[in-house]
C-alpha cells in the first residue's frame, strides 16, 4: 500500500518548504523505502517553462524534457533520483486535462465542477505518479500559502486522499514561520496558529508542524504551538536559519522527526544510517580554499535564478575542499558602463550564466573576449557557450558583427542560429529542444578528461545552435569542437592552448548530486583553484 506524505505551508513563502519535503524524503529512504516527491504549484501556467526567472527562479528541467519548479531541484538532490515532468503538477495542467475531456464528452453531460472533477483529476495525477514509479512513499507538496484561492482544490483532494487511503496512509506536515520580534526578543507564535487554524478550517488536522525560524524553538513556544495545533508537543520540530540546506535532514531527525512519522504512518523503523550524508556536509562546510568565481549573468539580482549551478560549485567544491566564492556580474552593467568588464579578472574563474534573449548579450560577449585574451578559466553554459562562439567568430576569425539571430535577426554572419525544427514552432510553452540527449565526446580533448567516455548524456534546454555553414570556418580558425550531437551540431567547444576554456551546449548543473557532482563543474573549479594559487 502506497503512503501519501502531504507538506503544506503557513504564513510566508520562500520558507524552504521544498528542502524540507526533500529532506524528509532522504530521511524515509533512508528507512530503506523508495520515495518519490511531488511538486504542486497551484498557478495556472501549464509549467514553468514560460516563467521569469525573476518571478519564480530557475526553471529545473528534467531527463524527460519538463520545464519545472526549482523544487524539484532540492528534491532530485537530496533523494539522488532522476524525476519525470510528471512530478510537477499545475493548475493549468488539471485544467486542460479536465476541459480536453469535457471537450470530448467524456463527462456525459454532466456539469462539470471544481468538486469532483478537477479534485479528482488532482487525485488521478497523484496516483498516476505513485503507479509508474512504484514508489513506498510518495511526498506532495502543495506549493503557495495556506489562505491562498489557487491552493484549494488541491488541498480539497489531499482532503479527499486521507479518506479514500486510510488515516495510516495519509499523513500531512504543515510548515510555517515563526517572526522573530527585536522589540520584545521573542519568536511570536500566533502567525503559525492561525495558519494551522486555517487547515483545519478547510479539512485538515495536520499531524506535525514544522517551524520555521532564524532561531531554534523554545519550550514555552513549541508548548503553545502543540496547543494551538491540536498536537502533542513531540509533533513539533523546529528547523532554524543553518549554515547549509543540507543539513535539514541532520537536525530534523536528532528531533525524532524520522521516528515519529515512521510510527505514524505504520512504517518500519531503525535509526537512519545518514553517515555519507554527513561526511558531506563535512566536507562542504570545511572546504576552505577560497576560490572567487564571476558569474556573469541576466538575472543575477535573483540568484535562484541560477540555483543549479551553485548549488554544482557547491557539490564540486565539497569534493575537492574549494569554497566557491560567488561574484555576481550584471551583463547589462557591463554594457551600459556601471561596471568594468575587466573587474572579472579580479575573480579566479568565469561562468558566463544561460539566458535568453538581447538585454546584457554584449556585455557577456564582452566578458568571455577578457576572459579568453587572459587565459582565464572559462566555462559558458548553453546561452554562455553560444556567445563564446560569437565572441570566437568576430574576434579571432574576423567575421565583423558575427551573431545569434536571437540577438540579432539582421547578422550577416547568423553563427548561431534557430534549430531547423524550430522553424515551424510559433508556440512557446515546452517547444525548445528539451531533456536528456546524447552528446559524441572526441578522444584526446578537454571534454573526455573531464568524463572519460566517448557518449555522454545531458540535459538541454534551447532554441538556437551552431550554423552548420559556419563548423568549417570555426573549426580551421583554431577553435575545437570536443562534443556533437547525434545529428552532427557542435555542443562543447575548447581551445588547446588554454587551461580551462570550454562552453557547452547543454546544462550538466542539473544533473549534480552532492554525492556525485557534475564532472564539469569539478574541473573548472579545479583549475580555478590553480589561478587562485
Ligand atoms: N537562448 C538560447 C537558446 O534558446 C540559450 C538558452 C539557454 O541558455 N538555456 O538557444
Amino acid at each position: 500500500m502506497t503512503k501519501y506524505l502531504v507538506v503544506t505551508g503557513g504564513v510566508l513563502s520562500g520558507l524552504g518548504k521544498g528542502v524540507i519535503t526533500a529532506s524528509t524524503g532522504l530521511l524515509l529512504k533512508s528507512l530503506g523505502y523508495s520515495v518519490t516527491a511531488i511538486k504542486i504549484d497551484p498557478y495556472v501556467n501549464v509549467d514553468a517553462g514560460t516563467m521569469n526567472p525573476y518571478m519564480h527562479g530557475e526553471v529545473f528541467v528534467t531527463d524527460d524534457g519538463g520545464e519545472t519548479d526549482l523544487d524539484m531541484g532540492h528534491y532530485e538532490r537530496f533523494l539522488n533520483t532522476g524525476l519525470s515532468k510528471k512530478n510537477n503538477i499545475t493548475t493549468g495542467q488539471i485544467f486542460m486535462k479536465v476541459i480536453e475531456k469535457e471537450r470530448a464528452g467524456a463527462y456525459l453531460g454532466q456539469c462539470v465542477q471544481i468538486i469532483p472533477h478537477v479534485t479528482d483529476e488532482v487525485k488521478s495525477r497523484i496516483s498516476e505518479v505513485s503507479r509508474e514509479t512504484g514508489a513506498d512513499i510518495v511526498l506532495v507538496e502543495i506549493g503557495g500559502t495556506i489562505g491562498d484561492i489557487e491552493g484549494l482544490p488541491f488541498l480539497e483532494a489531499v482532503r479527499q486522499l486521507r479518506m479514500e487511503e486510510g488515516v495510516d496512509n495519509v499523513a500531512f506536515i504543515h510548515v510555517a514561520l515563526a517572526p522573530f520580534l527585536p522589540t520584545t526578543g521573542e519568536l511570536k507564535t500566533k502567525p503559525v496558529q492561525h495558519s494551522v487554524q486555517e487547515l483545519r478550517r478547510i479539512g485538515i488536522q495536520p499531524d506535525a508542524v514544522i517551524v520555521r525560524s532564524t532561531a531554534w524553538l523554545d519550550d514555552e513556544a513549541r508548548r503553545k504551538i502543540a496547543l494551538y495545533s491540536n498536537l502533542p508537543q513531540l509533533a513539533v520540530f523546529s528547523v532554524p536559519d543553518l549554515d547549509t540546506i543540507y543539513r535539514v535532514p541532520l537536525v530534523l531527525n536528532e528531533q525524532d522527526f524520522t521516528k515519529y512519522i515512521a510510527e505514524r504512518m505504520k512504517l518500519k523503523y531503525t535509526d537512519p544510517d545518514l553517515g555519507e550524508w554527513r561526511n558531506y556536509i563535512e566536507r562542504l562546510i570545511n572546504a576552505n580554499r577560497g576560490v572567487s568565481i564571476a558569474m556573469v549573468g541576466k538575472y543575477t539580482k535573483l540568484h535562484d535564478s541560477y540555483i543549479s549551478i551553485v548549488e554544482a560549485l557547491n557539490h564540486s567544491g565539497a569534493l575537492i575542499g574549494v569554497k566557491p566564492n560567488l561574484k555576481w556580474i550584471e551583463a547589462s552593467e557591463i554594457e551600459e558602463g556601471v561596471v568594468k568588464p575587466e573587474s572579472i579578472l579580479e575573480s579566479n574563474g568565469v561562468i558566463v550564466l544561460p539566458g535568453f534573449g538581447r538585454r546584457g548579450a554584449e556585455g557577456k560577449i564582452k566578458a568571455i573576449e577578457i576572459a579568453r585574451e587572459s587565459k582565464k578559466p572559462l566555462l559558458g553554459i548553453c546561452f554562455g557557450f553560444q556567445l563564446m562562439i560569437v565572441e570566437y567568430a568576430r574576434n579571432v576569425i574576423g567575421l565583423s558583427g558575427a551573431n545569434s539571430t536571437e540577438v540579432d535577426p539582421q547578422t550577416h554572419h547568423p553563427v548561431i542560429d534557430l534549430l531547423p525544427e524550430q522553424r515551424a514552432v510559433n508556440r512557446l510553452g515546452g517547444t525548445m529542444r528539451l531533456g536528456l540527449h546524447p552528446i559524441k565526446i572526441t578522444a584526446g580533448t578537454l571534454a573526455y578528461e573531464i568524463y572519460g567516455k566517448e557518449i555522454i548524456y545531458e540535459r538541454h534546454r534551447h532554441r538556437y545552435e551552431v550554423n552548420a555553414k559556419y563548423i568549417d570556418l570555426l573549426e580551421s580558425g583554431g577553435l575545437t569542437i570536443s562534443g556533437w550531437s547525434i545529428d552532427g551540431f557542435p555542443e562543447i567547444i575548447e581551445l588547446k592552448d588554454s587551461d580551462f576554456y570550454l562552453g557547452i551546449q547543454a546544462h550538466p548543473e542539473f544533473r549534480s548530486r552532492p554525492l556525485n557532482p557534475s564532472p564539469i563543474y569539478v574541473k573548472f573549479l579545479e583549475r580555478a583553484a590553480l589561478d587562485a594559487c
